[in-house]
């Protein structure tokens, strides 16, 4: 018999496996966690931006920090000599100046290392915000992914019935058919055969020649049709 007729059946469950692989590949959510992980990516980026600029303040900060505790020895050994018992009153005064020096050098330090906290403060703010804006979004990437694994699992599952009940309805046809069958979808789209409509092809739409269509009316049932225009195979009622 003419295998056109099962094998339109076929097309219909070939048609539902493309239509599942598009469904799977254009799922929403995978279009929104693409987006959050772009989020993601600029928010990382920020806070490495945001790191460095608190870095390049830090070693600033360290570095007082050593150059106080170098003043501070010079101010106790200067002390220690202050109270050696040395009677120089030239010499005391001498150190007691250096000290009085010392100390203001270390007050402005100290001035110079309340500013840089007072930067370090917005810095840590923005840290803050970001730590929390992404774990917002790091939450909305781990449900989204769960969301299409749970996607994927429905149309791996509706995919696994189509596949079966299409092994059901290609037994039996002639295996030269279903190899001219999947040769002429791979030429036309995923589409081999459709069914003739009112002198139409219900693939390309054309409508069939009057002298045609009076052709194939005359056909056996089982004689092969196939649309002029696009060459798939017709099925008629
Ligand atoms: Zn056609």
């Amino acid at each position: 018999m003419n295998p056109w007729r099962q094998l339109l059946e076929v097309q219909a469950l070939d048609t539902s496996l493309t239509q599942l692989d598009h469904r799977e590949a254009q799922l929403p959510a995978r279009a929104e966690l693409a987006a959050v992980e772009d989020q993601l990516a600029a928010l990382r980026a920020e806070v490495v931006a945001a790191e460095a600029e608190k870095h390049v303040i830090d070693k600033d900060q360290t570095r007082i920090e050593d150059e106080i505790a170098s003043i501070e020895d010079k101010i106790a050994s200067a002390d220690r000599q202050l109270y050696s018992g040395s009677s120089d009153v030239k010499e005391l005064q001498a150190l007691q100046d250096e000290i009085a020096a010392l100390k203001r050098r270390i007050s402005a330090l100290e001035d110079q290392e309340l500013e840089l906290m007072e930067q370090v403060e917005p810095i840590d703010q923005r840290l803050a915000g970001l730590a929390e804006r992404r774990a917002a979004l790091d939450e909305q990437a781990v449900s989204l992914t769960a969301g299409i694994a749970e996607a994927e699992a429905d149309i791996d599952r509706e995919r696994a019935e189509v596949r079966s009940r299409r092994d059901e309805a290609t037994a039996g046809i002639d295996p030269a058919a279903l190899e001219e069958y999947e040769a002429v979808r791979g030429r036309l789209g995923g589409v081999a055969v459709a069914r003739l409509e009112h002198g139409s092809c219900g693939a390309c739409h054309m409508k069939l020649s009057a002298v045609e269509h009076d052709r194939i009316l005359h056909l056996g049932p089982d004689e092969p049709v196939r649309c002029e225009d696009c060459g798939r195979f017709l099925v008629r009622d």
